[in-house]
């Protein structure tokens, strides 16, 4: 295995990890019709509407150091949340490794991630007033993020050997 093998898969493992925890932001606050655009960075309890430090935003880890509760009003965070974190992780990390890491998987794991919220946004079927325009600011956010983190990877497989 070439150092530039290990950087891509390195490189990818950190991005689904980063998407799995965008995914709390931006694919939650699509389904609880919050008035919170989804490109602020900041993170709220549900329940009692206190700041999560970015410590407690570790996708799949802080869910499970935290026993699944919020640390200011204990109360319980959702399960699909975790369970969210976990498919996206995962299921990112397995198209990337079916593929071998090629580029090619790092766009399916995009389609994956969109696809994945398109049944999240389904199986919950909240519409709201704001869906519209939330949905539109995330497509853009994500084209961004997903654009600029493909644009890279495209740059290490081209750099590195
Ligand atoms: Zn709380």
């Amino acid at each position: 295995m070439t150092v530039g093998t290990i950087i891509r898969i390195v490189y990818f493992t950190a991005f689904s990890y980063l998407a799995a925890g965008l995914s709390t932001t931006d694919i939650v606050r699509l389904t609880a019709g919050q008035k919170r655009p989804v490109l602020t960075h900041d993170c709220y309890c549900e329940n009692c509407g206190c700041m999560i430090p970015l410590s407690n935003q570790l996708p799949v880890i802080s869910h499970l150091m935290n026993r699944g509760r919020c640390r200011n009003c204990d109360a319980k965070i959702p399960v699909l949340q975790f369970v969210q974190e976990c498919g996206l992780f995962a299921g990112m990390l397995l198209i990337g490794a079916l593929f071998r890491f090629q580029p090619a998987a790092f766009l399916l794991s995009i389609l994956y991630y969109e696809l994945f919220k398109t049944g999240v946004l389904l199986y919950k079927g909240v519409r709201t007033e704001h869906f519209g325009k939330q949905l539109t600011n995330s497509l853009l956010m994500n084209l961004l993020i997903f654009g600029c983190g493909f644009l890279l990877y495209c740059l290490l497989w081209l750099l590195l050997p």
